[in-house]
């Protein structure tokens, strides 16, 4: 699934390098494969992203610190990307041994704060969903025990510094400007270095996968009750991905893989993924109305079981777009939403 350091023109690293940027590629237990995590070698000392809360992840952050002449010991701060666990598990850890303040977006903040809380209100929100999208009441409890267990990959941490959209973090060596480009996440901030034309991007923009937008609470208290309009990620996270297309920029530092060089392509790659996505959607529905389970059944077979929020996200995330622009139109059957060509 990912690609190997080799694909990367050394350039591009020695760049990175100059930059005062060392990667860190942390395990995780997920399909994704390894976490990238960056040092900052700028005072003050900044870690982006932590890795997953377990003890292989923290011995291989130890280590990786240790080669480039630093220890835990020495990190002053802690940025945080993004709410997903993969990239803020240790956190909390890695800031009680270091005494390092912990900073994020001003909305990711209570996420943090209250890990716990906020994943069983977001699993909540995912059950509601499923059920009123037609997975079986089987599939969804199942699928809440996976989720429970997944939480110990995670972990709540103070925030000592909420930042606010478009606010500056200062450095000795560097501004970032900071920016909320929600999508992927409802928390996806990216940090921009203007001088060096470089973005620090978390999994708003990964080369190798789509970052699939999951569909989660919408942060700062607003309801994210599927009675009142269930929350439209895909279409925040094109939105979020035109404001990034327009900035000039050279290098993303993304939360997986390998750095982006030409965001522009990518972007561009990405829309037509989504456009054909759409159409193939709006094919199926023209067949007959279906609920947006017996759609992802008909695209995926058994993953639309196995993977079924993350796959029903997909499909109601390219749903939107249709029905955005009048190609379909929805219906409500005892309880389950169903789609059909407008
Ligand atoms: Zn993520």
């Amino acid at each position: 699934m990912s690609q190997d350091a080799g694909e990367t023109d050394p350039a591009v690293w020695e760049r990175i390098t100059e930059a005062g940027i060392r990667l860190l590629r942390i395990p995780t237990p997920f399909q994704v494969g390894r976490v990238n995590t960056y040092l900052l070698e700028d005072e003050p000392l900044t870690l982006v992203d932590s890795g997953p809360n377990s003890g292989k992840a923290l011995d291989e952050l130890e280590r990786q610190l240790d080669a480039l002449g630093h220890g835990i010991e020495d990190l002053e701060l802690i940025v945080v990307t993004h709410q997903h666990i993969d990239h803020l598990g240790l956190v909390d850890i890695l800031a009680r041994r270091s005494g390092a303040e912990v900073c994020a977006l001003d909305l990711l903040a209570p996420v943090i704060e209250h890990f716990a809380e906020e994943a069983e209100r977001d699993d909540e929100l995912a059950e509601a969903l499923m059920l009123r999208h037609g997975i079986p009441r089987d599939v969804v409890s199942a699928l809440r025990s996976v989720s429970r267990s997944f939480r110990a990959w995670g972990g709540s941490s103070t925030v000592a510094h909420p930042l606010a959209d478009g606010s500056t973090l200062e450095f000795a060596g560097r501004s970032l400007e900071v920016l909320h480009r929600p999508g992927h996440s409802p928390s996806d901030t990216l940090f921009h270095d203007r001088e060096r034309k470089l973005l620090i991007g978390g999994d708003h923009l990964i080369g190798h996968i789509s970052s699939n937008p999951l569909i989660s609470r919408p942060l700062g208290g607003r309801s994210g009750e599927p009675g009142a309009g269930r929350p439209r990620a895909l279409m925040t996270y094109m939105e979020s991905l035109r404001a990034t297309r327009a900035m000039p920029i050279e290098t993303v530092l993304p939360g997986h893989g390998e750095p982006v060089t030409d965001h522009v392509k990518l972007i561009d790659e990405r829309f037509a993924l989504h456009e054909r996505r759409a159409a193939k959607i709006g094919g199926v529905i023209a067949e007959q109305p279906m609920s947006a389970y017996e759609i992802a059944q008909s695209l995926w077979g058994n993953v639309a079981v196995t993977q079924a929020y993350l796959t029903l996200s997909e499909v109601l995330g390219h749903v939107d777009l249709l029905l955005d622009r009048g190609a379909i139109r929805e219906s409500e059957i005892g309880g389950v939403i169903r789609y059909e060509a407008g």
